[in-house]
């Protein structure tokens, strides 16, 4: 129900629809269609439940997660991707997520406890302020590493007590300061 090609710029139209990650611009990339399928089904989230996506990029993830019904929280680093996610969104009907121009590191405090956390760049080590920001019984889909990543699951159970996971190799653009 999301058309990926309308994410992307009308030259790519011909490769929207193949299983391959592909340029955005401000030199990033739009997922590959399974990767977005496995953080999402990672996630394990129903309708209604509250997600914090990290990296906007052109917006497509944040669609899938919208057209799902989940309240979507996306925070962008890049000013650029940002404003293209926002005209992407509003030109596709969907005006619910919210949409943050900010530092992913930080997460949104203000909106926290988040169900689940969807991080969608390569994180050196878990960001130590999103797992604050993680509710009891929800879980954080992030990349770890730095040359290649490991898909990671962080299963909040108690205030301190997590369990994690590891669901394969990845290949993400780096999360940035
Ligand atoms: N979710 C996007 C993926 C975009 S690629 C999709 O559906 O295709 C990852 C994005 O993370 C890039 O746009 C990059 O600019 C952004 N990013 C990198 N570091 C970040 C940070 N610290 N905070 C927020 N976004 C960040």
């Amino acid at each position: 129900k999301v058309p990926r090609h309308l994410f992307l710029d009308a030259g790519l139209d011909h490769l929207a629809y193949l299983d391959r990650p592909l340029p955005i611009g401000a030199k990033q990339t739009i997922s590959q269609p399974f990767t977005v399928a496995m953080q999402t089904h990672l996630l394990g989230l129903k309708r209604f439940d509250k997600v914090l996506e990290i990296g906007t990029g052109c917006g497509y993830q944040t669609a899938i997660l919208a057209q799902m019904g989940m309240r979507v929280f996306s925070i962008e680093r890049q000013k650029s991707l940002f404003m293209i996610a926002q005209k992407n969104l509003t030109a596709l009907g969907y005006h619910a997520p919210l949409l943050f121009y900010g530092d992913g590191f930080a997460g949104l405090p203000k909106f926290a406890p988040f169900k689940g956390i969807l991080v969608t760049c390569a994180a050196p080590e878990v960001p130590a302020k999103l797992l604050e920001q993680l509710a009891i019984g929800g879980k954080m889909v992030v990349p770890l590493g730095v040359e290649s990543q490991k898909m990671v699951v962080i299963e909040k159970r108690g205030e301190n007590e997590f369990v994690t996971t590891e669901h394969g190799e990845y290949k993400f653009v780096p999360m940035l300061e």
